[in-house]
């Protein structure tokens, strides 16, 4: 019975999501649901929480009702559920009554696997009464956080789903959240009254994620340098105030990057327009104040950049996190500076409760000591949700990658100061470095700061380093920053001591470890051909442009990738792409199957290798062999010198399939060999009739067509020796 109903879990997996694992706890979770237990699950941002309740409304009777709190959301989820083949639909204020009321109807009878709801309808007598007659399978409370007024988002809508197990008290009701302290699990669990659920708490790290802190210098200059990098995809990028984000987008449209403002100072309407722009491909970056976020189910955003300091870890995390929820990796950049503390701060003191603003303090300093400590980040960002990150490197955070050590500074510092000391402690930090790196503004040739001693005598290191030693020599107390605005840097007596010598000082600072670079680089070499991949993108775009749906409803990043990596030139073929399952191969199977079987025939070194099951070892890279491939030429002198298929992979290691397609390249550029050796000679009569029949592009059929009398491998090998002639 259980493997029974493993394979028909796997299986629904594969045919409807074309996912080939679960992640973690997904499994154990759609268990509890279709044995009826109730559930509470905290899973982070992108940890797949859809799947835990779609997957089962396929298999359990009747309707799963999904509560949202995101009307915007709703119709990109349905649009998501019914392409992968799930009877999806939704019921929110946005519907006119006529739509309502068919929507209602098709709940009534059964018609319905997944309906999404807001909240508030539970507040209505009528729908109430619709409830209790329709067939309901279970009941999904999705950002169930919004229960709890402990929580960040809470949302009075959401106190009406109190009443669910009331009038429907044999329902099973899983609820789901990204955050959850003890406090608000209680509090969700009792306002739900849930039964004794099954609670999973998974981890919050996000192994995709690659956690970085830059000193801020310019940080315009740096925003558009990370932008730069990450050309062509898709970054949100936050400041923290309203003017900055106008200022950054328009600096990087000045660099011909497509972006676009989100803040509470524009219309409703603008924002909802620059955020779909966003979300369908449109435009690369959005900068954004914090108010951007919440309404955002993109799943392919390669990057994440904090110009400003965040308040909290909590708002951090979230934000960061709205990169790679696809599962592949993503980057995450924060630009710090000490001056950020002052501008919070401002906002802090401007609290009223005083409990309020000592909290506000507390989570600002956490932030600041994230950004300054030079401890592994991720390690620290899983503390602060108190889970404890066992690995000694993380391999996947600034700190990891490169390495830490106490470098003494003394020298230094004393340059610091005594600029500080030459000009009266009347300067703040930027100018103060300005004269030990030599700058020549107008500011400091107005000032006559070209004659001080000091300038230009920290010429041998970077602005971003003497800004770290200014934040260091203040988190030390040798410095103090004075003035909200713009606070001058003032010595303090401990300052004095170092000045004068009687006193070291020593900041720790990132080193490079040669060796170590190399880690996050294994992440990127997943090889796939970029400008098939640009094809294919097109075609995803044209295809979501007609169904008005975003982008990654039709196929996400990671399924266009392994079409590039793969190559998949069949239907079965093709469901062994990630996110490829039985409707999105019927829907949109043929088109890109005829675009890549079109591409492979216009590149023929094109050299495809066979995807390895998911149980066996990680899938290894089609190789995109450059004609004459140095490989390919190699299987072809073995195959002159007399070598069959079996030897040839035998001696070099390769598979059999691997072969085939190196000789088949071999002879389509025209190479002799004895073809008898591969493919007998009435297969090679088989077959030439059939590449007459059935064309070069798909193997599929010509192979299925001679019913098991030829092997795939035979009838690539002649499919090369054919083409190879006719280029003669
Ligand atoms: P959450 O709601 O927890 O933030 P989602 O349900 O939106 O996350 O899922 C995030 C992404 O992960 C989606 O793109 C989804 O298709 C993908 N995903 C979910 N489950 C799996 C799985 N088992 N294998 C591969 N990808 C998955
Ligand atoms: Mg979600």
């Amino acid at each position: 019975m259980n493997s029974i109903v493993n394979e028909g879990l796997a299986t629904t997996l594969k045919d409807v999501f074309g996912f080939s694992s679960f992640r973690a706890n997904q499994e154990d979770i759609v268990r509890a649901i279709m044995a009826g237990d109730d559930v509470f699950a905290v899973m982070p941002t992108g940890g797949g929480k859809s799947l835990c309740y779609q997957l089962p409304s396929l298999l359990v009777e009747g309707t799963c009702l999904v509560i949202s709190p995101l009307i915007s959301l709703m119709k990109d989820q349905v649009d998501h559920a019914t392409r992968v083949g799930i009877n999806a639909g939704y019921l929110n204020s946005s519907l006119a009554a006529p739509e309502r009321r068919e929507v209602e109807r098709r709940f009534r009878e059964g018609w319905y696997d997944l309906l999404y709801l807001a909240p508030e309808r539970l507040a209505t007598d009528s729908f109430l009464a619709l409830l209790k007659t329709a067939p309901i399978s279970f009941v999904a409370v999705d950002e169930a956080h919004c229960l709890s007024e402990w929580g960040h988002d809470f949302r009075p809508d959401y106190l009406s789903l109190s009443v669910l197990k009331d009038i429907l008290p044999k329902v099973t009701i899983a609820a789901f959240t990204a955050t959850a302290t003890r406090q608000v699990a209680d509090d969700v669990i009792s306002r739900l009254k849930l039964q004794n659920p099954f609670q999973v708490r998974a981890s919050f790290d996000r192994p995709n994620l690659i956690y970085k802190v830059l000193p801020k210098d310019n940080v315009l200059g740096q925003i558009g340098r990370e932008v730069t990098r990450h050309q062509g995809q898709a970054g949100i990028v936050y400041r923290l105030s309203r003017q900055d984000v106008e200022k950054t987008a328009l600096s990087l449209r000045d660099m011909g990057v497509k972006a676009l403002p989100y803040h509470a100072g524009l219309s409703s309407e603008e924002r909802h327009a620059n955020q779909e722009a966003f979300n369908r491909d449109e435009i690369q970056v959005i900068v954004a104040t914090v108010a951007f976020g919440m309404g955002i189910d993109k799943s392919n955003v390669r990057y994440v950049i904090h110009g400003d300091l965040p308040k909290n870890i909590d708002g951090y995390y979230q934000e960061t996190g709205r990169g790679g929820r696809d599962g592949e990796e993503a980057h995450c950049l924060l630009l710090y500076s000490r001056s950020d503390m002052v501008r919070l701060g401002n906002f802090i003191n401007q609290l009223e409760d005083r409990r309020e603003q000592t909290a506000g303090w507390q989570k600002l300093g956490q932030m600041a000591d994230f950004a300054e400590k030079h401890s592994c980040r991720r390690r620290q960002l899983l503390g602060y949700f108190e889970e404890k990150y066992i690995p000694e490197n993380c391999g996947a955070c600034d700190v990891c990658l490169q390495g830490v050590k106490e470098v003494d500074a003394s020298t230094e510092a004393q340059m610091v100061l005594s600029a500080i000391y030459r000009t009266g402690g009347r300067f703040g930090a930027g100018h103060i470095i300005d004269i030990v790196v030599g700058a020549k503004t107008k500011r400091i040739k107005d000032l006559g700061h070209t004659n001080l001693k000091t300038h230009g005598v920290g010429k041998h290191h970077p602005k971003p380093y003497w800004r770290r030693l200014v934040d260091a020599l203040v988190v030390s107390g040798s410095l103090k920053a004075v003035g909200d605005k713009f606070p001058v840097l003032e010595m303090t007596a401990q300052g004095e001591e170092i000045l004068y010598g009687r006193k070291s000082f020593a900041f720790s600072q990132l080193i490079e470890l040669p060796g170590e670079k190399a880690r996050v680089a294994p992440k990127e070499d997943k090889e796939h051909d970029q400008d098939l991949f640009a094809v294919l993108q097109g075609i995803r775009r044209t295809l979501a442009d007609q169904e008005k749906v975003p982008p990654y409803v039709v196929f996400s990043d990671r399924s266009l990738r392994e079409m590039c990596q793969y190559f998949p030139d069949t239907p079965a073929e093709m469901t062994t792409i990630h996110g490829v399952g039985m409707a999105k191969l019927e829907r949109y199977g043929t088109l890109f199957l005829g675009e890549i079987a079109k591409w492979l025939a216009d590149h023929p070194e094109i050299c495809k290798e066979a995807r390895p099951t998911p149980s066996s070892s990680p899938p290894t890279k089609t190789t995109k062999v450059k004609s004459p491939g140095k490989t390919m030429l190699e299987s072809g002198a073995l195959a002159q010198a007399g070598f069959s298929l079996g030897q040839i992979a035998q001696q070099r290691g390769l598979k059999e399939i691997t072969v085939a397609g190196h000789l088949e390249t071999f002879l389509e550029h025209g190479n002799d060999l004895d073809l008898g050796l591969f493919v007998s000679p009435d297969k090679q009569e088989l077959l030439r009739q059939a590449y007459v029949t059935h064309g070069f592009n798909y193997l599929n059929p010509v192979v299925e067509g001679l019913k098991g009398q030829v092997s795939y491998d035979e009838a690539r090998i002649m499919r090369g020796f054919l083409r190879g002639q006719d280029t003669d």
